[in-house]
């Protein structure tokens, strides 16, 4: 979408945030309140409310510890649920949690990796702690993997998705970014390392890159 196009009730992207968060201030943490503008945007434009045709009647903002709110809806029947607003005017985030769960998804082949090397494969001295993708980089898996994924996949995934339970994101197994990251960790070279190393690395890659990250 060109910058400046109207995204939703007659405002751009950057209005809309603008204007949602005029509205925020002059409320109290713990307060609870309506807002019509916000429930209608998230009933059309939150990844799950909208397949889902749910819209939140009041909300309130409770305290996050290390700052910031939690933002909650109310939704029916009289139950709260984090509900992030902000998501709403952000259409990448429905990839972040596709990526999410395919970070999710390969962590047993980084565990199993890790068992295999206690002590950082770089420096040999510190115990390992992480485990790094050297080749490809788990972004570039998750990239191809997700270029995979048709339309009605995005659609099932996040349709399949249990939004009330407190279980991860997961995809359906069936799905084929799913399928390609858990081929790929076959021949993914990985590298159990410290936290150090794994920087470095990562620096290391940086550099090759350009400098551009
Ligand atoms: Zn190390």
């Amino acid at each position: 979408m060109p910058r400046g196009t109207a995204f939703f009730a007659g405002m751009t992207k950057t209005q809309l945030r603008a204007c949602i968060r005029l509205r925020l201030k002059e409320r109290e943490l713990g307060e609870v309140f309506q807002d019509d503008l916000i429930s209608d945007l998230i009933a059309e434009k939150h990844y799950y409310c909208s397949v889902h045709d749910l819209r939140p009647s009041q909300f309130r903002m409770l305290y996050r510890p290390g700052g910031g709110y939690d933002f909650y809806g109310l939704f029916d029947p009289s139950r709260w649920h984090k509900v992030s607003w902000a998501q709403c005017l952000d259409p990448r985030d429905q990839n972040d949690w596709i990526q999410t769960a395919l970070r999710l998804a390969s962590a047993p082949f980084l565990s199993a990796r890790r068992l295999a090397f206690p002590i950082c494969e770089r420096c040999g001295v510190l115990p390992s702690t992480e485990v790094d993708h050297v080749n490809p980089e788990f972004q570039s898996i998750a990239r191809q993997a997700m270029q995979l994924m048709t339309v009605s996949e995005y659609r099932n995934a996040f349709r399949g998705f249990d939004w009330w339970s407190d279980q991860p994101f997961t995809l359906p197994v069936d799905n084929s970014a799913l399928a390609y990251t858990l081929q790929a960790h076959q021949s993914t070279t990985l590298q159990a390392v410290c936290k150090d190393c794994h920087l470095q690395n990562a620096a290391g890659r940086k550099m090759l890159r350009g400098g551009s990250a």
